[in-house]
């Protein structure tokens, strides 16, 4: 019943006590995938942020994302840092971040990247970053400027000299997200994904994600075709997903504001976020001790603790209807195939004109195939998503030739 082991990752049990740890895709970094977000450090204390991370450390956790341009974040969050060797930790550290006169700014004027990075790499006392990332390109004009210009060149140069180990961009946009994947520049993407944002379309305006009038009063058609591609995508491509507003800004966590009528726990958001191909962190902002323990008691929940699907399978006002969530319920099965697994690799293979051999090792290497259903239908009584699986077996059959 728990989530699908997404290709293309590993998962080990280290530090903390049950942390899975995650394959930030083709970069070969290895992430918990329960991390933190920068959010939670602004108007902390040393001691405060200092505790945050001391003890999302003790959890498991090795994985931070700090969109922060604040210099008194990045100087604290910098010194906690120093008790712990630096091939301990993953640093998402974003380009084009500034300080401005005591406030945030996003910037595209190249001296003020460059200085805001060195700022970035002095104040954490660091020498190098894991993920680079242009930080919050969500329309295409600025997407040009920046992949046409000197901000992509400053971080290729940087990669080269090995002062960031890999490129990422953050969005909420999913047009912008297809077209990073296929400059193949971009190794990591940070997305806005929840159950929620995954059943808008998806759009240029993040205003839209943000308002709260968003939610209310429609009918939802169960999750957005172009985001649903966008993470097959991105998993084919080796380029993986590091999710911010997996809680959807607090929305989901509540039941009047939650667009499926029902509040769903931190542990079964997360788990939604990571059941998503090419998924490989949610970064989760959290601003005290508490929050960060709410987050990573996901590592040791239980099955049931994570299941969203009966929420989501029943919401008044939304359909999910007939689309594979790769959520398990269908097992067990006769033939002991592992159907989330079959119809997770189809679905991979299906956006594609040719199926890359990759996905025709992984699917091979499968201890039982498609093939081997007798089409007695006991699976399709368990999928609260009424999937048409006897019809996505035969599918996989002619995909794949077994
Ligand atoms: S077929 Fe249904 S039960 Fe099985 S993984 Fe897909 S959505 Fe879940
Ligand atoms: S119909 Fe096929 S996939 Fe479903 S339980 Fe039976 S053998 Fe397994």
């Amino acid at each position: 019943m728990n989530g699908v082991c997404q290709s293309g990752r590993n998962s080990s049990k280290k530090r903390g006590v049950d942390m899975e740890y995650r394959v930030l895709g083709r970069t070969g970094i290895k992430v918990s995938s329960i991390s933190i977000g920068g959010e939670g450090f602004e108007n902390k204390s040393y001691e405060k942020c200092e505790e945050i991370l001391d003890t999302a450390f003790k959890e498991g956790v090795n994985f931070i994302d700090l969109y922060n341009s604040n210099p008194t974040v990045r100087s604290h969050v910098g010194k906690a840092l120093q008790k712990y060797p630096r091939g301990s930790f993953v640093i998402e550290g974003h380009l084009c971040s500034t300080w401005d006169n005591g406030q945030y700014r996003r910037t595209r004027e190249i001296h003020e990247v460059v200085k805001a990075f060195e700022d970035f790499l002095t104040r954490m006392q660091i020498a190098y970053v894991d993920v680079g990332m242009i930080h919050y390109v969500d329309d295409q004009k600025d997407f040009d400027a920046i992949f046409e210009g000197e901000i992509i060149n400053y971080a290729k140069d940087l990669k080269a000299q090995g002062i960031i180990k890999s490129i990422g961009i953050s969005t909420h946009n999913a047009d912008i997200a297809f077209k990073a994947v296929e400059t193949g520049v971009i190794d990591v993407i940070l997305f806005s994904i929840n159950a929620a944002y995954d059943m808008l379309p998806a759009s240029e305006d993040v205003n839209i994600l943000f308002d709260e009038k968003t939610f209310k009063n429609r009918t939802y058609e169960g999750i957005d075709l172009k985001r649903d591609k966008l993470y097959h995508t991105c998993e084919n491509a080796g380029v993986a997903l590091t999710v911010m507003k997996g809680y959807g800004a607090g929305v989901l966590l509540n039941d009047k504001e939650s667009p499926f009528e029902r509040a769903l726990s931190p542990v079964q958001c997360l788990h939604y976020c990571l059941t998503r191909p090419a998924v490989a962190a949610v970064m989760v902002g959290v601003a005290n001790p508490e929050q960060v323990l709410a987050a990573t008691a996901y590592s040791s929940a239980a099955d049931e603790e994570k299941d969203y699907s009966e929420i989501l399978a029943n919401a008044p006002k939304s359909s999910f209807n007939g689309h594979c969530m790769y959520c398990g319920h269908c097992a067990p099965c006769s033939k002991k195939i592992d159907i989330a697994m079959v119809n997770k690799y189809l679905d991979l293979a299906l956006i594609q004109e040719e199926v890359p051999e990759t996905l025709k090792d992984h699917y091979a290497l499968l201890e039982h195939h498609a093939n081997e259903c007798i089409e007695c239908g006991a699976c399709m009584k368990n999928c609260p998503f009424n999937v048409e699986i006897i019809h996505k077996m035969k599918q996989a059959v002619q995909v794949f030739g077994k």
